[in-house]
């Protein structure tokens, strides 16, 4: 594990004298030489840090990423690492308060900043959980089911994915300098993969604190991680085929990396989270006076001043009836109107500046080209009130609203983005238009649309989803539990296509398989199931004496098989089933009323051909298994009937070992590969059981 060495305490902001940053290479806190960069405090302009990576050995630090981290990592199962996640978002969660006060510095509000240290830490929380639940305590994942390849089942094909032997670079935006960095750790250092996180320069003072803390807490393996703060420098020259890059920022930026030499040649994995014109829509139904209208607006105003219009997933395009543009107008006006802009520090502030004073002219930039083609309808852009700052040294930005009345012919407010609290109004006719204009985006993060008619959001869903990474379908129902519009969340795929990059990250499991390798592998059943440690059907078995629930979960071996007795199904066994469970189906009942739909006759109820098998494999006295856990894929493959004899074949497929809680009994999940054959030997049933079983240790 990596030793705490020499840490950079969290920036102290209050009136100290600015300190350069270091960054974390080759397993040490390094300064760069050369010309720093100044960072300043976005409210007072004052010069709080320093950066810069000059002379630092870039190669050196992806070959030991290569060297030292990935092998250390990849030695470890997806458990071991989703509990490091989980380890290390409780160490991150605990010091969270230092964060907060370091993210001061970046303008945001407290709520701003809730969103990107506990939102990037509850990331790590949740490939934690998901770690544990949708991968196998194993180095690698088995993707997807066996695939038949030949007739006579001695030839299959399986899916292995295992980790990139490379380095995931992370080049991150400036707007969320902790959610950004953990949202991709999180997947990343899961997958088994090391990283190189390269924070935007400007706010890499609160990416600093973070990762100090996360190399504080001694929880990675060394080598896993690696920070810098300042220039890439040539950084991605020495990327190879192993490597992965995941860019957030400019789509101007992304384009030049992703054509960089190195990149090309080597077809390094590159995705990219760029620009986004997001759109938001308030449904033909939803007129003033009905919930969904105000929920929109609030909506609508939140987005626009939340992290003072600076995420990449903040609504652009506000799209609604032309019959109620005005009302929309007059209700965001008076809403926006009540948020105070200034010192997030001062009681009563709302909206905090702009990461940056160049922020500042980049967004004024964006704004005159807007002008040119939508009316200033809210907000000016010289005139300005800042509470507890000075306007005029803080990064300070006023919320600004435009009207297009020609939003098909005036196009620019669908191709510039504004990256601050700038939206602009769109009216629509009927809803092919309101759609139309959706797409004009020409691929975006996220669309919302307000309605309460499920017709409309179903034709809106369908009609943008190919522009889309995500769609947002709000009404009052939802109201109280949504997450909003403006939210990525780790279980959903966050990433846009066209404008917004083509890339997607997280998404749950799928996050992580974008760091690793998926392989097919062709064989045997019985030399695939010895290589991903799964039984598969036509693969060899193996069985004693010993009934297989008799053994504890060390003692039982993969492909170990039980052979039932078998029973003869009767026609009381069907009718006193169909008494027992209530279950008076008609196919059940007689050969005259089983004829009148799909069976010959009378037939056994699946459900008492799943118990009738459980009592012939099912060993009762007490002893290691603890509990039926579940039952999966089960398939009802030919009608048993009265007459039929049945017999079960039970096959250990596949163990996961379980935590054991305090005070709690060591056990493992076994999956059983159950298959209930009749008198010929054909299946009338197959499904995977799944039983808790003792551990002996
Ligand atoms: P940017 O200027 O494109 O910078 C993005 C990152 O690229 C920064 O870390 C920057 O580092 C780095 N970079 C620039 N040149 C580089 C080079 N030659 N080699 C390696 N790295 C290089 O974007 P930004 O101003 O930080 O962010 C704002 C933009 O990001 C907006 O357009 C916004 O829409 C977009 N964004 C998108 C998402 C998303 O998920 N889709 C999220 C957030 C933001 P330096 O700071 O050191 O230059």
């Amino acid at each position: 594990m990596i030793a705490p060495t020499a840490l950079p305490t969290p920036l102290d902001l209050s009136g100290h004298a600015p300190r350069a940053l270091f960054s974390y290479a080759g397993g040490a806190w390094v300064r760069g030489a050369g010309t720093p960069t100044p960072l300043h405090h976005a409210v007072t302009g004052a010069v709080i840090a320093h950066a810069s990576t000059g002379g630092l050995d870039f190669a050196a630090m992806v070959h030991h990423a290569r060297s030292v981290g990935g092998p250390a990592l990849r030695a470890m199962t997806f458990h071991q690492r989703a509990r490091m996640l989980k380890a290390l978002a409780q160490f991150l969660m605990a010091r969270k308060d230092a964060y907060y006060a370091v993210s001061a510095g970046t303008g945001a509000t407290t709520r701003d900043s809730w969103v990107d240290i506990e939102g990037g830490i509850g990331t790590l929380f949740a490939y934690a959980s998901r770690g544990r639940r949708e991968f196998p305590d194993e180095t690698f994942h088995v993707d997807g089911p066996t695939e038949p390849l030949s007739k006579g089942g001695t030839f299959v094909g399986r899916h292995i994915c295992v980790p990139l032997e490379g380095v995931a670079v992370h080049i991150n935006a400036f707007n969320f300098p902790v959610w950004g960095m953990l949202e991709k750790l999180a997947p990343t250092l899961l997958a088994g993969v090391p990283a190189i996180v390269k924070p935007a320069t400007i706010t890499s003072f609160l990416t600093e604190a973070v990762f100090a803390g996360m190399i504080e807490s001694g929880i990675l393996p060394a080598g896993s991680v690696q920070l810098l703060c300042g220039s890439a420098g040539d950084l991605l020259d020495h990327l190879d085929e192993q490597c992965a890059v995941a860019f957030t920022g400019s789509a101007d930026t992304g384009r030049m990396l992703k054509q960089m030499p190195a990149i090309v040649q080597n077809n390094v994995r590159f995705n990219v989270e760029a620009d986004s014109l997001n759109f938001s829509m308030l449904g033909p139904d939803a007129a003033p006076g009905t919930e969904e209208f105000d929920l929109f607006i609030k909506e609508v105003a939140n987005e626009m001043t939340s992290k003072a219009g600076q995420k990449c997933t903040a609504i652009r395009r506000t799209i609604v009836p032309e019959t109620m543009v005005d009302d929309v107008r007059a209700a965001l006006a008076t809403r926006l109107a009540g948020t105070v802009i200034g010192d997030p520090a001062v009681k009563g502030v709302r909206m905090g500046p702009l990461a940056g004073r160049a922020q500042v002219g980049e967004v004024r930039k964006a704004v005159e080209a807007i002008t040119k083609d939508a009316e200033l309808v809210f907000g000016a852009l010289d005139a300005l009130q800042v509470t507890g700052a000075d306007a005029a040294a803080g990064a300070f930005f006023p919320i600004l609203l435009f009207a297009s009345s020609d939003p098909f012919r005036r196009t620019t407010p669908h191709d510039v983005e504004a990256f601050g609290p700038v939206n602009t109004l769109m009216p629509y006719r009927n809803l092919d238009d309101a759609m139309a204009l959706a797409r004009r985006g020409r691929g975006s993060l996220v669309g919302s649309v307000f309605t309460n008619d499920d017709a409309v959001a179903r034709t809106v869903a369908l009609g943008t989803a190919a522009h889309h990474g995500r769609l947002l379908l709000a009404n009052r129902h939802t109201a109280k539990e949504s997450t909003g519009h403006g939210s990525p969340l780790p279980n959903l795929v966050h990433g846009g296509p066209g404008r917004a990059g083509g890339g997607e990250e997280m998404g749950g499991a799928r996050g992580v398989l974008h760091y690793m390798q998926r392989t097919a592998l062709q064989g045997s059943p019985t030399t695939l199931s010895h290589v991903v440690r799964e039984y598969m059907p036509g693969a060899a078995t193996t069985g004693d004496a010993v009934h297989p629930f008799r053994k504890h979960f060390e003692e039982l071996a993969i492909g170990e098989t039980l052979i039932t007795a078998s029973r003869t199904i009767t026609h009381e066994d069907v009718d006193k089933f169909s008494d027992l469970s209530g279950d008076h189906f008609y196919a059940h009942k007689s050969d005259e009323l089983a004829r009148q739909g799909v069976f010959e006759k009378k037939v056994a109820h699946g459900y008492f051909i799943l118990s009738a098998s459980a009592g012939l494999f099912v060993d009762p006295a007490p002893g290691p298994v603890l509990a039926n856990y579940g039952l999966e894929g089960l398939r009802f493959v030919k009608p048993v009937y009265p007459g039929d004899a049945i017999h079960a074949r039970l096959t250990c497929k596949q163990k996961t070992a379980k935590e054991t809680l305090p005070d709690g009994i060591p056990q493992g999940v076994v999956a059983w590969d159950v298959e209930v054959k009749n008198q010929d030997d054909e299946p009338v049933a197959v499904y995977t059981i799944l039983t808790l079983v003792r551990r002996s240790g």
